[in-house]
């Protein structure tokens, strides 16, 4: 398999449009028409990823988080960012980073602290707006199971747990092709009106290309009309991080310590709260920007990392704020990564980087 396929395998599952603005998520270095040899999965490309990729025969490292974020105006050296990317183009080796388009899927980073935590009833705790477009298409009713089909399979029809929704109404069409037109149905220069289907479907803006083309490939018209609406709808399988209930509520030192042990973490930073921890709210990463919307849905305690001093003042004993570090929530990133390639039938040799990336120590 070429290294492109790998991306383009991947991308199918965590489009890159579903990451946020500030992101540089997809191929970052390597030659996409290369073919792939190994591929080496980590939650951060250091030097010694590199060093461990050269050593076994691996030619893509796919990383969480991207080496290239910031703006990067020479490529000579001197910090670790310049001597990895350095290090990896020297030795032909690819970088591929799946971030946080990895983090705003339903089956992605949040979806496995849930998980691992047990929590029921979970759903997306931010769900992402301005997502789904709705299209309206008009089609001769001989044609409207096969306009169908083609926008099914091409992602359209997807509403939660339920494929090829659809809505279709009856009604008359009218139009009058001029000289240059080549209608299907009737004459050139002739007022037509033909009974026809109005077909009504929901898509995510990451398909709207292959649903528009997949519309003009099957339908029967010369010239195909629909409308394409932007929704402000919430999107319930894509956004931030994930809400939850325990099965049990537990008192928080007992949570604290079934955190612990399930994330192996060196410290936890927290706030007390007086109640037993029953709604867990939970983001991989930095996710104070959500300790909010947490509160505002009444999760008594909310994991994440990377909050600030200040931050920590806003739970005023109604939620515990649950700070486990940044390398700990994100740390089965990697065993995502892995079980989505192994069930995806890459028979390439795949491993999880035996390298510790996390900077953060304990003492
Ligand atoms: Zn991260």
């Amino acid at each position: 398999m070429k290294i492109e396929e790998i991306v383009h395998l991947i991308h199918q599952w965590t489009p890159p449009s579903l990451s946020e603005s500030y992101d540089n998520v997809g191929l970052l270095t390597g030659d996409p028409k290369a073919l792939c040899q190994g591929i080496l999965i980590t939650l951060d490309t250091t030097e010694a990823v590199v060093d461990e990729a050269i050593a076994g025969g691996y030619n893509l490292i796919i990383s969480h988080h991207p080496i290239i974020f910031g703006g990067i105006k020479k490529l000579t050296g001197g910090n670790y960012i310049e001597n990895t990317i350095i290090k990896a183009i020297k030795n032909d080796i690819a970088i591929f980073a799946v971030h946080t388009n990895l983090d705003n899927i339903l089956s992605g980073v949040n979806h496995k602290i849930a998980s691992l935590l047990q929590l029921k009833n979970t759903k997306i705790l931010s769900p992402k707006k301005d997502i789904i477009y709705k299209l309206s298409t008009f089609v001769p009713i001989k044609g409207t199971d096969m306009v169908l089909k083609a926008l099914f399979d091409a992602g359209a029809g997807h509403i939660g747990n339920y494929s090829e929704a659809s809505f279709v109404t009856k009604g008359t069409g009218s139009f009058k092709g001029n000289d240059q037109s080549n209608p299907t149905i009737g004459k050139v220069n002739q007022l037509e009106k033909v009974e026809e289907h109005k077909i009504e479907v929901v898509l995510p803006k990451y398909a709207k290309n292959k649903v528009i083309n997949a519309l003009f490939e099957a339908h029967p018209y010369e010239e195909v009309a629909y409308d394409l609406i932007l929704l402000s709808n919430d999107n319930q399988t894509i956004g931030s991080g994930m809400i939850g209930q325990l099965e049990n509520p537990l008192p928080l030192e007992d949570f604290l310590a079934l955190i612990k042990k399930t994330f192996n973490c060196g410290s936890i930073k927290y706030t007390p709260i007086s109640k037993n921890i029953k709604t867990v709210a939970v983001c991989g990463g930095s996710g104070s920007f959500l300790r909010k919307e947490a509160m505002h849905q009444q999760a008594d305690a909310y994991i994440s990392s990377d909050f600030k001093y200040h931050e920590f003042f806003d739970s005023e004993n109604l939620i515990s704020f649950i700070d486990i570090g940044h390398y700990e929530t994100e740390q089965y990133t990697k065993e995502i990564i892995f079980d989505y390639i192994k069930k995806n039938a890459v028979s390439l040799p795949t491993k999880i980087s035996a390298v510790n990336t996390n900077p953060v120590l304990y003492f």
